[in-house]
């Protein structure tokens, strides 16, 4: 038997445009019940992005790079394609609002359409991080902001 098929394979996607303290809240979470937490940055070319996707890899192999549990990986194709690729019986997504759940209900159920073997599993991020999102970092960046409470350190040097 493969020795992946007894581990906890989960994918956290998402664009990660850039990866905030919310973001990290929620991988935080998620790795003490998976083996190995794929964190998938997805390259949808129907949308634009401020950060090169080198610089959104960069930024996450190196806040991890002590935590061998957390991988990245970039994809194209459907979540659920990914998941079979790399094994994964589990997404990993946020929650902090009522349409965030809305939003994510929808792609949740779509998914298990699309594969009934994949579960999604919801995570709430720690209260302080719950307002921020990557829109919002992205705006007070491109208008000159600080954004050094939203983003860890390494994203501002
Ligand atoms: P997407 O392009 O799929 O929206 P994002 O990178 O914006 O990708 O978000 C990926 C996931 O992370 C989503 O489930 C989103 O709800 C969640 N997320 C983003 N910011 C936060 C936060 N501050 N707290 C909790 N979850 C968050």
């Amino acid at each position: 038997m493969n020795i992946t098929n007894k581990m906890k394979i989960a994918l956290y996607p998402g664009s990660f445009d850039p990866i905030t303290k919310g973001h990290i809240s929620i991988i935080n979470k998620a790795v003490p019940l998976f083996d190995i937490l794929y964190i998938g940055i997805g390259e949808n070319n129907t949308k634009k992005h401020l950060f090169p996707l080198e610089k959104r890899i960069n930024w996450i192999k190196k806040i991890f790079e002590n935590n061998p549990k957390v991988k990245v990986i970039t994809y194209k194709n459907l979540t659920v394609d990914l998941c079979r690729e790399i094994d994964a019986k589990y997404i990993v997504r946020g929650l902090r609002t009522y349409s965030d759940f809305e939003y994510e209900k929808k792609l949740a159920y779509n998914n298990q359409t699309l594969n009934h073997n994949i579960e999604t599993v919801f995570f709430i991020p720690d209260l302080k991080y719950i307002n921020i999102s990557s829109t919002i970092v992205r705006d007070i960046y491109m208008h000159g902001g600080d954004i050094s409470f939203f983003v860890p350190e390494l994203l501002i040097n």
